[in-house]
């Protein structure tokens, strides 16, 4: 128990669970992810030690609350069949949930049908995140995608028929990829009627089958101009459908904003479970489930990631890479991720994080404006966002 003065130590109020399976692999991706056939464990099984994983953070001495977003990504959650409605079921029963919590999971157009999307309806999902990337079964083709077009638009009407809300992943700046091809995408996305969608341009990661075409020049270095107008025309469309843009790659009509993305972005603790995922503790906390090194560090945030391979079997609790942060690292973090956001930071919130002069020079360089009192990410600051979230960091 706390004694006063002390604030109690508390579960975050947000959960990620991470599923590592894909159907294969595909051609860009380095996320953690095994391809379903060289996995030995049946899918139930998986589940489970998911589901153990998370559980066993209600066994630590710090008092649970309950959850405002539930998040199961991967990888791909819907691969995992019914298995995925049992697990959250069970997520839900173990903690409960906030009245207007927000629970996501990510599917694939190749397994979704409606059946499924009618179970995770029936076991209180929310809202799913259906990787389409592209509506050209040409550029799934040569992304390595597991499903074509036609598959993409049939699972993204099964989650509308099951009533939940619909997320879309797009994908712009791929070789060979059209301004025809990406505007008929964009045009056929919106009529599968989501209420949020989130366009990344393609990132060749070190690694990836993609990487290496790169490498020996069978496939071209993607241009990042064309990126960036691709980005901005992608803006254009979603706009005039109502869509805004609320962070860096996100859109959503009113009062759709992904809240469990928008925990990362504004500085909430979340728990992180399952192989490769990553989790966030403030100092309270993170001393209570005795995660600091040492009492008097300063410390004010916890960052972990979950190391543990699937290959060899999933234990209730892993070994976790722990990072810690500062209390002047954490004020600076809280600017960074603030500045992906469109309302920006509140200009004294900056100053306090010691992050003015590097925003001066950012504005000097036409990345950030400062409107009302708060630095906003301009336009162009957004197609270099690194560039801004560097320097932010950096307090330079
Ligand atoms: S489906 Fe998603 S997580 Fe799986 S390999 Fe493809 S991009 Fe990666």
């Amino acid at each position: 128990m706390s004694s006063a003065g002390e604030t109690t130590p508390l579960l975050p109020a947000h959960l990620y669970v991470h599923v590592p399976l894909c159907r294969s692999k595909c051609a860009y991706c380095d996320f953690y992810s095994l391809p379903l056939a060289g996995v030995t464990e049946d899918v139930s099984t998986i589940a489970g030690s998911l589901a153990a994983q998370a559980r066993a953070w209600l066994a630590r001495d710090v008092e649970p609350q309950r959850l405002k977003s539930i998040y199961i990504g991967g990888g791909t959650p819907s691969l995992l069949g019914l298995e995925l409605a049992g697990l959250v079921a069970l997520l839900t029963t173990w903690f409960p949930l906030a009245p207007d919590a927000e629970v996501t999971v990510e599917a694939n157009p190749e397994s979704l049908d409606p059946v499924l999307a009618r179970a995770l309806a029936d076991a209180g999902v929310t809202r799913v995140s259906l990787g389409v990337q592209s509506l050209d079964d040409a550029i799934l083709s040569f992304l390595e995608r597991p499903h074509d077009a036609a598959t993409a638009r049939a699972a993204a009407q099964a989650v509308r028929e099951a009533g939940l809300a619909l997320s879309l992943d797009l994908i712009c700046g791929i070789p060979g990829q059209t301004t025809q091809s990406w505007i008929d995408t964009l045009e056929g996305a919106l009529v599968l009627r989501p209420e949020h969608v989130s366009v990344y341009p393609l990132v060749i990661e070190a690694g990836t089958p993609l990487s290496a075409a790169v490498a020996i020049g069978d496939v071209p270095e993607p241009d990042p101009d064309v990126a960036a107008d691709m980005m901005l025309l992608a803006q254009h469309v979603l706009a005039q459908a109502g869509f805004a843009r609320y962070e860096v790659a996100n859109y959503a009509l009113p009062g759709a904003e992904s809240r469990h993305n928008t925990a990362y972005w504004t500085g909430a603790s979340y728990l992180g479970v399952g192989p490769g995922a990553h989790g966030m503790l403030d100092a309270t906390t993170a001393s209570a489930v005795g995660f600091v090194p040492a009492r008097g560090e300063d410390v004010a945030r916890l960052r972990y990631s979950v190391v543990c391979d699937l290959r060899e079997g999933l234990t209730p609790m892993p070994r976790l890479d722990i990072e810690v942060l500062t209390a002047a690292e954490t004020r600076r973090e809280d600017v960074m991720l603030g500045l992906r956001l469109a309302r920006g930071v509140p200009a004294d919130q900056a100053a306090v994080a010691g992050a003015a002069s590097a925003l001066e020079t950012l504005r000097a360089a036409g990345l950030v404006e400062l409107v009302d009192s708060r630095w906003r990410t301009t336009e162009r600051g957004w197609l270099l966002g690194n560039e801004v979230f560097s320097a932010v960091w950096a307090g330079e």
